[in-house]
């Protein structure tokens, strides 16, 4: 089920919103980031590396959003990490019993909430600020934290590899989809990201995105140049050209998205008294 995106770097699309779950390859086992969303396709994929003799030694999550905090028991029992930011946002949502139900209710879309295993929901260690690399025997792989779309949300870059992990940036499908609810500036924090993202990019052959289709050399700058492009529009109110929300869009409830993203920054500006 795995498909390979650089050497050493393989990939697993979900059919739920085209998540992408990643697998580095190391010395002695693999790196899995993001793992995945149902829970046959992450006993699947824990079913490929067992049959080709590779052990899970660490797991990563991107961001505290559930559908990349999931993990399956037969990934096994390896330390999973995510920023410190995102740890301590995780352990802050799942601090009370009815969390889990909560998030099965108000996020995960009814018809896959069955497939999705929660009891091993958001199990991961936070990684102190000045951690730079994932600790693990493989290709360095460096965090690059920024505060687009959820609290300590990374991008990881795999020099070695010439491969960006991106998270919830840099898709051909979603919208930068900003965070409204943890942050006192969500554009600045989208574009101040965006741009860190574009100091490591010269390096890069191939760009994950958290869901969507991965892009090669060619679509690092585009997507880059798409995203702040949908920012700037955002916030200047202007009509957003934009193909993830036009008539070919790829999910039909994107351009309710970027409706209610205006709304919540109009309700922002009144709160905050700022013009425009
Ligand atoms: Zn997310």
């Amino acid at each position: 089920m795995l498909r390979q995106v650089a050497e050493g770097v393989l990939i697993h699309q979900s059919e739920f919103l085209q998540t992408n779950a990643v697998v580095v390859q190391g010395r002695a086992g693999v790196l899995v980031i993001d793992p995945g969303v149902r829970g046959d396709e992450m006993a699947c994929l824990a079913n490929d590396l067992s049959d080709s003799g590779q052990t899970v030694m660490a797991g990563f999550s991107t961001h505290p959003h559930w559908d990349h905090l999931l993990w399956h028991a037969s990934l096994g029992v390896a330390p999973r990490y995510g920023t410190a930011r995102c740890a301590a946002t995780v352990r802050d949502r799942l601090s009370d019993a009815g969390a889990k139900a909560r998030i099965a209710e108000q996020f995960i879309p009814p018809d896959i909430v069955e497939q999705v295993p929660l009891d091993l929901l958001g199990l991961i260690t936070g990684l102190s600020a000045e951690t730079e690399q994932i600790p693990w025997d493989g290709p360095e792989v460096r965090i690059i934290e920024h505060q687009a779309h959820a609290p300590g949300h990374a991008a990881l870059l795999i020099q070695e590899r010439g491969v960006l992990i991106a998270g919830d940036t840099l898709s051909d499908v979603l919208i930068p989809l900003l965070d409204f609810g943890d942050t006192a500036d969500p554009i600045e924090d989208y574009l101040a990201a965006l741009q860190l993202i574009e100091g490591a990019a010269d390096e890069v052959d191939v760009v994950v995105p958290g869901h969507g289709s991965v892009g090669g050399a060619d679509q690092i700058h585009a997507r880059i140049d798409q995203d702040r492009a949908y920012v700037h529009a955002l916030v200047e109110g202007q009509a957003v050209s934009d193909p993830r929300v036009g008539p070919s869009a790829t999910y039909d409830w994107m351009p309710g998205v970027h409706e209610r993203q205006l709304e919540n920054l109009a309700r922002r500006r009144e709160r905050d008294g700022t013009p425009g």
